[in-house]
């Protein structure tokens, strides 16, 4: 009998490899999940199914979810790296692991280093020695030195670096690792997947985004204030050159950008080297904009204060995603309505996240 082959999943209890996960299932795909929870709600006991990933197999058919392996550890422990690379075989990676709050990696940047670069660094060391070579990153498109108003939309040929905190050099670190080991080892491949602002929810309403303490990014912290968690939005900045002054950004489905995994992933084996995609829609999306969109699937009008802009955010910022489309044959097809309305379904149903 052939082995079968596993896509070994680091981080896989959070926002987007859940996600990912559920498509990784629906097309057969094996999947083994490390994650060491500490950014994810665990189970009750250590052996027990963290929550996400019971909803994920009530989402999915039993005989496709069945192929899910849970592992409780950190992607960077090699320990625990060497037991799944031996015990299974795995064909590839995809490593959404590591800590992503902008305004925690100001303050602890020696932990975002450690964690995410240092993590990073064994698992691909691990990954080496098991002749294993072939990895989606989960990127960001802060990795992009601050764009202006000339740069938009942004293509993969905009420059890179000059990140404005250390979570996103921890990206652009790991990017140019993972350039160097593919220009050092033609047996490489790393499809590098830089994420504008992935929001929304299962449409099942079953798993969505449940961030730690206060949420930093807006459409979490929106569906805060239309369950009573928080009193109301302050919006920062209503000052800034864009169409109605507040900030646009360029918002995916996160069920759209979790496809553009399976859709990488259909094409690593044909790739060679490193290669770097945007996900997002190339459509800007002010902040006044979200918080109508959310507040009609609400049904209800949500509190805002305007307040000042928040340091370092830039006024504006979208991509041209047409690279993924060429490329992975990847399209985001969902519309700011269809983000608000599944988040809103999963917010309603959970008010507290997977604590509920
Ligand atoms: N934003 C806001 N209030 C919040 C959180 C965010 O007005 O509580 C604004 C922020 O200034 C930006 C947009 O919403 O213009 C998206 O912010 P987010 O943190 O979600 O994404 P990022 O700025 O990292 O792209």
């Amino acid at each position: 009998m052939v082995a079968e082959e596993y896509v070994l999943v680091t981080g896989g209890a959070g926002f987007i490899g859940s996600h990912t996960i559920v498509e990784l299932l629906e097309k057969d795909i094996p999947v083994i999940v490390v994650d060491n929870m500490t950014n994810a709600v665990g189970g009750k006991e250590d052996d027990e199914l963290p929550p996400v990933l019971q909803r994920i197999k009530s989402i999915v058919p039993p005989e496709k979810s069945q192929r899910m392996v849970f592992i409780k550890g950190s992607y960077g422990d090699e320990e625990i790296l060497a037991k799944i690379f031996t015990k299974y075989k795995v064909s590839s990676v995809m490593h959404f692991g590591g800590f992503k709050a902008v305004g925690e990696s100001k303050k602890l940047p020696m932990m975002y280093y450690s964690n995410n670069l240092g993590g990073s660094m064994k698992l691909i060391q691990v990954m080496q020695k098991h002749g294993v070579t072939k990895m989606i990153f989960s990127s960001s498109a802060t990795v992009y030195s601050e764009p202006g108003p000339e740069d938009l939309p942004l293509t993969e040929k905009c420059p890179t670096g000059n990140c404005t905190c250390p979570y996103a050099s921890t990206k652009y670190f790991i990017e140019n690792m993972l350039k160097d080991l593919c220009h050092a080892d033609p047996s490489w491949t790393v499809i590098s997947l830089r994420y504008f602002n992935p929001v929304g929810a299962h449409p099942s309403g079953s798993i969505g985004e449940d961030p730690k303490g206060i949420p930093n990014n807006l459409m979490p912290y929106i569906a805060q204030v239309a369950v009573k968690r928080r009193s109301h939005l302050d919006i920062f900045g209503n000052d800034y050159p864009t169409k109605d002054g507040t900030g646009v950004r360029d918002y995916v489905h996160i069920v759209d950008l979790a496809k553009g995994h399976t859709a990488a992933l259909d094409v690593l084996d044909q790739k060679k080297g490193f290669v770097a995609y945007n996900l997002g829609t190339g459509v800007g999306t002010s902040v006044l904009e979200m918080l109508k969109c959310f507040s009609e699937a609400v049904g209800r009008e949500l509190p805002f204060k305007m307040c000042d802009r928040r340091p370092g955010d830039v006024a504006e910022v979208y991509c041209d995603p047409s690279l993924a489309a060429k490329e992975l044959n990847w399209r985001a097809t969902k519309t700011v309505a269809d983000m608000c309305r599944d988040l809103w379904s999963f917010q309603s149903k959970n008010p507290n996240g997977y604590a509920s």
